[in-house]
């Protein structure tokens, strides 16, 4: 259509009057066709009155053409506003959504106007998608950027993994030290055994997600929620391309392309968050642990000391402490050299482990000196801790090439309540003494407080 002005209903309105008038002029000699008298059809009145019907009839058509096709525009057009303005609000975060009958269009038509229509309300729901999911995302890592605690990183994330993809079980595992280790789990009956799944070692190794659907008819042994899952999402978490845990999510229904690309969208705010908890717990367990023997060093030691001191006052429980030193270990570093020594040092800290309970702390406190905290142990047990590890380590070895190294320790012993002390460092100072007099007898033995 030749354009005339600015405006498409201008332009519609001059061609359709136009139209009418032409049909005006020529309405008169078509009648004279039709037989009518020249005389009477081809009269300035008749062509007068033809070309005013002509103008009503494009008038008309152009106030329909307003009324029906104007309408649905202008509706197209106010709700686009809306639209927009709960855009803005959403950034904002003002609100999260756009009510359907403010957002969305009747589709009444089945024409281009119906067209136009579907496609706004297709745009429409899909920003609104877009938006939710931006949502979830920038919830979820504002959620985990505040944890670095990896028990509760992993529990809060587990949980919010769950509602995104509207799973009933799952589980988080996270490599440490080569094994993969269950960090979070829901629902799920035995999620300690996920790390012999195959579909879970599938999934670290080649990093691709597996996504097990479990027919009705199918019973599966082992790993199995509390419920009958119908799928089963395995997700390997990859930091910079490096596995470090798998995510497991069960459900009684189909995840849908919904559920799974919710769960896609998380992964790199859960891979980050995971990563800084592992290295947080990494550096915190560098930062308590002695680097040679692997036992806690001794600011570390000292803390636990305290507070198994607090617990047995409170729980009026015993609590034994060891203090124990090499015999003559300079002359094992002067006659075999330090790194002998070393190794001598980490074979003592390693029989001392064998002779102590879950839950006892062996400490490196000093060179050669190491402390045993024995909770729940009276004098009695912390003694026989004591003269097991004097044995052990005096019928042991450790060897340099052809040479037989032997070495020997003295231990000193102390136990509250039996040894009445206030505070834990009373507790160390007695068995120190005990220590220095095992010395002074002649060493290789156990003295008690
Ligand atoms: P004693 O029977 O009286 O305990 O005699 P000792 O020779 O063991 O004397 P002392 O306990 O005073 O000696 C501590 C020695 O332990 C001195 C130091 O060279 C050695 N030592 C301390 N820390 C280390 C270590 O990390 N590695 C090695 N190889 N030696 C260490
Ligand atoms: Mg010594
Ligand atoms: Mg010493």
């Amino acid at each position: 259509m030749l354009r005339i002005t600015k405006k498409v209903f201008n332009d519609l309105a001059l061609w359709m009057i136009g139209l009418g008038l032409a049909m005006g002029v020529v309405f008169p000699f078509f009648v004279v066709l039709m037989g009518v008298s020249s005389e009477k059809a081809l009269t300035p009145g008749f062509f007068a009155a033809c070309m005013a019907a002509g103008f009503l009839v494009g008038a008309a058509n152009i106030a329909l053409a307003r009324g029906v096709v104007g309408k649905r525009l202008r509706l197209l057009a106010q709700r686009m506003r809306v639209v927009e303005n709960n855009l803005k609000q959403m950034a904002d975060g003002v609100t999260d959504g756009c009510a359907a009958e403010d957002c969305y269009i009747t589709i009444d038509s089945e024409d281009e106007i119906g067209e136009s229509a579907m496609a706004f309300n297709q745009l429409v729901g899909a920003l609104t998608v877009a938006h939710s999911s931006e949502g979830a995302v920038r919830e979820f890592s504002r959620l985990l950027a505040s944890r670095l605690e990896l028990d509760t990183l992993a529990g809060d994330a587990l949980r919010q993994l769950m509602d995104n993809s509207k799973a009933g079980a799952g589980a988080l595992l996270v490599e440490s030290e080569g094994l993969l280790e269950v960090a979070a789990s829901h629902g799920l009956k035995d999620p300690e055994s996920l790390d012999q799944s195959d579909h879970v070692r599938a999934a670290m190794r080649g990093g691709q997600r597996q996504l097990v659907r479990l027919p009705a008819d199918l019973t599966v042994n082992g790993v199995l929620a509390e419920f009958r899952p119908q799928e089963v999402l395995v997700d390997p978490v990859r930091y910079k391309s490096v596995p470090i845990g798998a995510l497991v999510l069960a459900s009684g229904e189909p995840f849908g392309a919904e559920g799974l690309r919710n769960v896609e969208l998380l992964r790199p705010a859960l891979a980050l968050a995971l990563n800084n908890a592992l290295a947080h717990e990494r550096l915190q367990r560098l930062a308590a642990l002695d680097p040679l023997t692997g036992v806690f060093n001794r600011r570390f030691g000292l803390g636990r000391l305290r507070e198994e001191f607090s617990r047995a006052v409170r729980d009026g429980s015993p609590l034994g402490v060891v203090m124990f030193d090499l015999d003559h270990f300079k002359k094992v570093n002067d006659t075999y050299g330090h790194l002998v020594g070393d190794r001598v040092l980490v074979h003592l800290a390693k029989l001392a482990r064998t002779v102590m309970r879950e839950g006892d702390v062996l400490v490196r406190y000093g060179g050669e000196e190491f402390l045993a905290i024995l909770p729940a142990a009276a004098l009695s047990d912390s003694q026989l801790v004591a003269e097991r590890l004097r044995r052990l380590l005096g019928e042991s070895v450790v060897k340099d090439g052809q040479q037989e190294i032997r070495v020997t320790l003295s231990a000193g012993v102390a136990s509250t309540p039996e040894h009445s002390v206030d505070n834990p460092e009373g507790l160390v100072g007695l068995a120190d003494k005990a220590l220095y007099a095992a010395k002074d007898a002649g060493r290789d033995r156990v003295r008690s407080a």
